[in-house]
């Protein structure tokens, strides 16, 4: 069977003043029905970049896109900006970190939530504003019937970000995208507004991709896991394996900066030694090599000469030169109780 959201091959480039940005190289995924998928990396590892290939939102004229993405059968690349256009919001719908930038300050919550409601399926202004309060509700605002004709600024952040949930989910969208939809807020709020996504799924079926810098975020809420590095996978695989018995180096660094594995989500990623690298001069080999300490090990020749590929078959695969064996070693007797 044909995965819901299947993603093969991406590559999205951009010309710069300084050369071509490479921000997405060959990448491949899926993401079922139903599920989540983390996607997790630092900032400029290609996942917010992604995400806006997904949605169309790449400017075509600075923007080279290859690969196909593919939505319950429908190849999204090479669909026109009008397809796309009537596809966000009704098939695909996204929040962001800021509610802000979604939400007008000018209307009241109960229009914006409406408009996205009667753009797409043309019901007329009363039975929006009925949706609209429907939806307030669903997402576990009190006195939603009140509070469907304020606008956003008179909300705090935490029933901002519900609001903007309700308009993402107001169509039934069957796939979400959240990039770092929680990053703003703090613990109690985050917590609160990630479960709610996770119960209004089990409702819907709705598929998510959840674009985070936090691998707790990752294990509170996603299925699967894509940990991104220079616009690349380095691992994949089911979260309780990849956070559980992490192969590659990278991914041990993201591990190894939070404090404790099942810690709540309050802990931000410190950044992995060093610097991510230049997406116009991505390094030769593994693009990880100049930051790793395990060069020496798994030989530097092999590190730095051709890119290791992620296995293309599903599970749990990573793209690294050690072998199992020493990747298994390494953490177990290295990194895991650090
Ligand atoms: Fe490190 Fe080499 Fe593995 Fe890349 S391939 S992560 S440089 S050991
Ligand atoms: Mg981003």
């Amino acid at each position: 069977t044909t995965p819901f959201l299947s993603v093969r091959d991406l590559t999205v480039a951009f010309g710069t003043e300084d050369g071509v940005v490479h921000a997405v190289d060959g990448l491949s995924f899926d993401v079922e029905k139903g599920t989540t998928l983390g996607i997790v990396g630092e900032s400029g590892s290609g996942k917010s970049v992604t995400n806006l290939a997904i949605l169309g939102l790449h400017d075509p004229a600075y923007t080279k896109i290859g690969g196909e993405i593919t939505l319950d059968g429908r190849e999204l690349t090479r669909a026109s900006p009008r397809e796309m256009e009537r596809l966000r919001g009704n098939k695909v719908a996204m929040i962001f970190q800021d509610p802000l930038t979604s939400l007008s300050p000018y209307h009241t919550v109960g229009r914006q939530i409406g408009e996205t409601f009667r753009k797409h399926t043309g019901a007329s202004r009363r039975e929006a504003r009925d949706r609209a309060i429907e939806m307030l509700r669903r997402v576990g605002i009190p006195h939603a019937a009140s509070r469907v004709d304020d606008h956003p600024h008179q909300f705090s952040g935490g029933m901002r970000q519900r609001v903007m949930i309700a308009m993402a989910l107001v169509c039934d969208p069957d796939l979400l995208i959240a990039d770092e939809p929680t990053t703003a807020l703090d613990v109690t709020v985050q917590a609160q507004i990630l479960d709610l996504l996770k119960e209004l799924q089990d409702q819907s079926g709705t598929a998510i991709i959840m674009v985070t810098h936090d691998l707790g975020v990752v294990a509170r809420t996603a299925h699967e896991v894509l940990v991104m590095y220079a616009g690349r996978a380095i691992e994949r695989g089911a979260v309780r394996e990849v956070l559980g018995t992490p192969r590659h180096p990278y991914t041990w660094g993201l591990l190894s900066s939070m404090p404790k594995l099942r810690s709540p989500v309050d802990v931000p990623l410190v950044p992995v030694r060093g610097t991510p690298p230049s997406l116009i001069n991505v390094p030769p080999g593994c693009p990880f090599h100049p930051r790793c300490d395990y060069t020496e090990l798994a030989g530097p020749g092999l590190c730095r000469g051709e890119r290791p590929e992620l296995a293309p078959h599903r599970g749990h695969g990573d793209a690294c030169y050690l072998t199992p064996a020493q990747k298994r070693t390494i953490f177990t007797e290295q990194i895991k109780d650090k």
